[in-house]
């Protein structure tokens, strides 16, 4: 049956009925098994659901099964749904887009670990947002990577990665904890394999715990290679509407 909807800015849409409960057990089901195949324990990868276009209700009903770390890529979208369910005080909030510096501050207030610093300048503004911020532990963040050059995606390059590293973790109020890529939108996700391992690589020579990679099409293949943070929208909440 479809049922109608409200989407994140409140407009009434006619969508087929996405079964979110049934979506999250069947992803949590391949995380395991992917886990399984490289000796992994399912306990060392987080499943960070991708809620951008979504809204309050359907966040809720992933919450309600079980989810507790969901991400976004706009502050501003975002803004209304983390204050809507402020009353579920064990999300963790996780900003995994770009971040624009006249946002800082609010990203800061509202998220609790951002994925996608994709520049030292970003990283330094946001150190000095976090000094401002008396009073709170470092604020954990990911460095954002392009790990295969793409010209359209944000990051550093792979050979700027350890010199980014070893400047920002001089930085003060923001801790880095780990690496994080998008990566190219292909139709075998074998593929992108390299790309993970690459990311992979640079995270173990930069001694970092975090590796935030795989997303709907190739997350089985991220968590081969060692992803600890896998961010997943379509295969939970469905198609997005933009
Ligand atoms: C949208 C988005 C995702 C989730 O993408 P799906 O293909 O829907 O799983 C993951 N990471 C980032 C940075 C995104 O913007």
């Amino acid at each position: 049956m479809p049922k109608k909807v409200l989407n994140c800015m409140g407009a009434v849409l006619i969508s087929e009925t996405v079964d979110i409960p049934s979506n999250v057990k069947t992803v949590l089901g391949r995380i395991g098994a992917a886990c399984r195949r490289a000796g992994r324990r399912p306990a060392g990868v987080t499943l960070v659901a991708v809620s951008k276009g979504m809204g309050v209700s359907s966040i809720q009903v992933a919450y309600e099964a079980g989810v507790r770390h969901f991400g976004e890529n706009r502050v501003q979208e975002a803004e209304g749904k983390i204050t809507g369910l402020a009353g579920l005080t064990d999300i963790t909030w996780h900003l995994v887009g770009h971040l624009q510096s006249n946002k800082l501050k609010a990203a800061m207030r509202l998220f609790h670990i951002i994925h996608s610093v994709d520049s030292t300048r970003l990283a330094e503004a946001l150190s000095r947002q976090a000094t401002a911020m008396a009073g709170r532990e470092a604020f954990p963040v990911l460095l954002e990577v392009n790990v295969a050059r793409e010209s359209t995606k944000q990051g550093f390059d792979v050979e700027d990665v350890p010199g980014a590293v070893e400047a920002a973790s001089r930085l003060r109020g923001v801790r880095i904890v780990g690496l994080m890529a998008i990566a190219p939108a292909v139709d075998d996700p074998e593929e992108v394999r390299p790309v993970f391992r690459k990311l992979r690589e640079l995270r173990d020579a930069l001694g970092l715990a975090e590796l935030s990679m795989g997303m709907t099409e190739d997350f089985e293949a991220a968590i081969e290679e060692g992803a600890t943070m896998v961010r997943i929208g379509r295969a939970i909440f469905g198609p997005r509407n933009s």
